[in-house]
């Protein structure tokens, strides 16, 4: 047997150098690309180069209690924190990322994105606190329309980082809701997702202080909702984290 694991160690490791040799070949041959400024990535860069990264507008909102997303948040529902990591704006560098993670199925930009905000957020002493991490859900329908779940992906990055597990099916989306349009009011939002998510097994959630991770923060009807699902679980208290905050 000793021999045996010897054998497989060995063979583990040729094909560990294989691939890096391929992966190095096929980055000569089709170098990958900063996201950004297209120039070929090196060494350990993933999805932007270092000075594009460098360019990611960053809130830091982690280090300020009384930030934009707590603020836009406070009053609809019961959080501790509430951060966001960069901002959002039309035709900025974030709206790029994101879009080419949703549209094109880039699970990489996600797993990117997560990363970089976690290495924020260990920053910061309350991230200590959090238990486990819970993206925002899509139902089934759109999930397979969209080849996977954008806040999963990020939720995944993030995970890696903080070393914290990621609950993917404690919160459920059971309503398929139209799209949340800037021409409904407020209230009208709210209704129109009021219902759309479900906690199949509250007894999971006793005692857990969550990260409810999302994309974008926008008009926060979408996490008002889970939010507020969540909480009927009982037992449990919410911190809010997404990547993106947009300015209206
Ligand atoms: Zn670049």
């Amino acid at each position: 047997m000793r021999f045996a694991g010897v054998k497989t160690g060995h063979k583990a490791r040729s094909f560990m150098f294989i691939r890096s040799l391929y992966e190095g070949l096929l980055q000569l041959v089709y170098p990958l690309l900063c996201e950004a400024c297209q120039r070929p990535l090196l060494g350990q860069e993933k999805v932007l180069c270092l000075e594009c990264n460098l360019l990611l507008p960053q809130t830091h909102y982690h280090h300020i209690a009384e930030n934009a997303t707590a603020q836009k948040l406070a009053g609809r529902i019961h959080f501790d924190h509430a951060t966001s990591f960069a901002y959002f704006t039309k035709d900025g560098l974030l709206q790029h990322l994101l879009h080419r993670m949703k549209y094109d199925f880039r699970k990489e930009i996600g797993n990117y994105l997560g990363t970089q905000f976690a290495v924020a957020l260990k920053q910061t002493a309350w991230i200590g606190d959090i238990t486990a991490l819970v993206p925002v859900p899509l139902h089934q329908r759109k999930q397979r329309l969209r080849g996977g779940n954008q806040s999963l992906w990020i939720a995944e990055g993030m995970s890696s980082v903080l070393q914290l597990p990621v609950l993917p099916h404690t919160l459920r989306r059971i309503k398929h809701t139209k799209s949340q349009t800037k021409m409904l009011s407020r209230e009208q939002r709210l209704e129109n997702i009021k219902d759309a998510f479900a906690v199949p097994e509250p007894a999971m959630l006793e005692g857990q202080h969550i990260l409810l991770v999302d994309d974008v923060l926008t008009t926060g009807a979408t996490l008002e909702a889970c939010a507020l699902t969540l909480e009927k679980a009982g037992g449990i208290r919410i911190s809010i984290a997404t990547i993106g905050l947009a300015g209206s």
